[in-house]
């Protein structure tokens, strides 16, 4: 017997078919970066999202074929979420903030054909153009100067065709992920999990959104999917208020005229934007959910947010994750709970909506899976219907045989089934949301005359959340300064992953393989405090 309802492929065109339908004169607001805004709604995005599949397929552009943005969060940005998956295509949404090789292999590693970019990175372009020999139409969204400008391109369609039919399986977006050594890799996410993804958002006890919020969405584009917010905010019509930027006046408003109800970022903005207020007097009395991720977010942040009657949706996840693994998710007993005890669980990682699957197993034997008694931290693991199988052209899976992720999270996870993050058993450290390898910084310093060995780790910071310190064991009789130490990287490195302090040590802790402990050295500077 075969299942007697329809049989729907899960594609994200559905999304923005039903915004169009159902909620075409919601607005989507862009606020460009040079002060000037533009108004469109789900109905013109739709619109400029078929005209811009006309125009791909005038390139020669169709299925399977790779489309790369180079952009802020924006409307036309929006578009080409659209645009590029209802042309059968995948969107390769490329981070700026990588440096030029990382550049250079992603964009030559996804073949990407196409490239739609912001103005403000044409000098990117231009020292980048001759590496990218796939690259054969380069597009602008906001400048007619260097390359054909996005409006002229879609303006000569009429918008008139259909989106391309395929299957759910399909891939519809690439992101590259950065966190670990070597190169980034690339997650492709599929049409149909991205829909599951954005259909389990939605619950009260996630994102909780409908048509009435108004979502100004900090996290990037670039970031594994704006966190799905763009996919989710389409399936409720939810309108959206998009930054070209992250600058908190700008921001703070716009929250204030568009009555923004709803905003999702990384910790440093919020740190950020509380700064603002506070030096300002400004208030956002419309803001009635916070949605953040990508970092642990402070205590005193929640508290502050909780006590102006403001919810937070603390998030864990990964670009691997699509990117949501686990939220913080009001208890059945939520009531009950004091103020105290609810900012305190708002500080954690939180518990996993229905889809994702989490467990933490022994850090030397992973086969020990640990129980759950908030006591004992282990490898955190994770699986689920909108999570990684295999990276873009790897010759393996990247899960073991029963599908589970290794995160590079270490977690305790307590009896009511909250994820408590710990520690990090992969070797990076995570500053303003953005990755620094500690790998590449100790490579870099160990070439310095006077290093014996050096070892990179992040500590916390009050606005970066994490900076890195570099640990420094000089040569015998050598000698030099943090001064010399940082002087001599400058050139190495990019400056935001200079390490904010060098201290000098006689020994650095060593794990029975003769490699550097980082756990027994994190646990050292745990209390450690940058001088600024
Ligand atoms: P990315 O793939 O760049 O989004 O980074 C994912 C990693 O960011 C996770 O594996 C964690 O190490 C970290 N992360 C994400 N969300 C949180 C959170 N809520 N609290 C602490 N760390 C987080």
């Amino acid at each position: 017997m075969l299942g007697g309802m329809q049989d729907w492929e899960l594609r994200v065109n559905l999304l923005i078919d039903h915004a169009a339908r159902e909620h075409g004169p919601r607005e989507i607001v862009t606020r460009w970066v040079d002060g000037a805004e533009t108004r469109t709604t789900w109905a013109g995005i739709r619109r400029d999202a078929l005209k811009m599949k006309q125009s791909l397929e005038r390139l020669g552009i169709g299925k399977g074929d790779a489309v790369a943005t180079l952009a802020l969060n924006h409307s036309r940005h929006l578009v080409c979420w659209y645009g590029a998956a209802g042309t059968g295509g995948v969107l390769h949404t490329i981070n700026p903030r990588l440096f030029d090789d990382q550049l250079e292999y992603i964009v030559n590693h996804a073949e990407d054909r196409v490239l739609i970019y912001d103005a403000m990175f044409q000098p990117i372009i231009d020292r980048m153009r001759p590496k990218w020999p796939t690259i054969e139409h380069y597009i602008c969204f906001d400048s007619g100067t260097h390359a054909p400008h996005f409006e002229d391109w879609i303006g000569t369609e009429d918008g008139n065709t259909e989106w391309e039919a395929g299957s759910e399986r399909d891939p519809c977006m690439i992101c590259y992920t950065s966190g670990t050594t070597g190169h980034p890799k690339g997650v492709i996410y599929s049409h149909r999990s991205t829909m599951l993804h954005a259909i389990a958002s939605l619950q009260p006890s996630m994102f909780s959104m409908d048509t009435r919020t108004v979502m100004l969405p900090i996290v990037p584009m670039f970031h594994a999917a704006s966190w799905g917010l763009p996919y989710a905010g389409a399936a409720t019509g939810a309108k959206f208020v998009f930054v070209q930027g992250n600058d908190p006046q700008a921001l703070c408003d716009i929250m204030q005229r568009e009555k923004v109800t709803d905003s999702a970022g990384v910790p440093t903005v919020w740190l950020s934007m509380l700064q603002h207020l506070d030096a300002t007097g400004t208030s956002l009395p419309d803001l009635r959910q916070v949605v953040v991720g990508g970092s642990a977010m402070p205590r005193a942040v929640i508290e502050r947010f909780m006590r102006q009657g403001v919810r937070i949706a603390h998030a864990w996840g990964m670009t691997e994750t699509s990117p949501i693994g686990t939220t913080g998710a009001e208890t059945w007993d939520w009531g009950d709970k004091s103020f105290e005890a609810q900012v305190d669980y708002k500080a954690m990682q939180g518990r996993t909506p229905f889809g994702v699957e989490v467990r933490c197993v022994d850090l030397d034997d992973p086969a020990h899976v640990l129980p759950r008694d908030g006591k004992i931290a282990g490898a955190l693991q994770v699986r689920g219907l909108w999570v990684i199988k295999r990276y873009l052209k790897a010759e393996a899976d990247a899960v073991d045989a029963d599908q589970w992720f290794d995160t590079g999270d270490v977690a305790v996870i307590h009896p009511d089934n909250t994820v408590q993050l710990t520690d990090r058993t992969k070797d990076v450290i995570k500053s303003g949301g953005e990755w620094i390898s500690s790998v590449e910084l100790e490579n870099a310093a160990i070439a310095h005359p006077a290093v014996a060995e050096a070892a990179a780790i992040g500590v916390v910071h009050p606005k970066w959340d994490e900076r890195p310190i570099l640990v420094v064991v000089k040569k015998p009789g050598a000698d030099c300064t943090a001064d010399d130490i940082r002087m001599f990287l400058s050139d190495k490195v990019a400056k935001w992953w200079l390490p904010d302090a060098v201290e000098f040590v006689d020994a650095i802790p060593h794990t029975g393989t003769g490699k550097i402990s980082k756990k027994d050295l994190r646990e050292q500077y745990r209390d450690y405090r940058l001088k600024d």
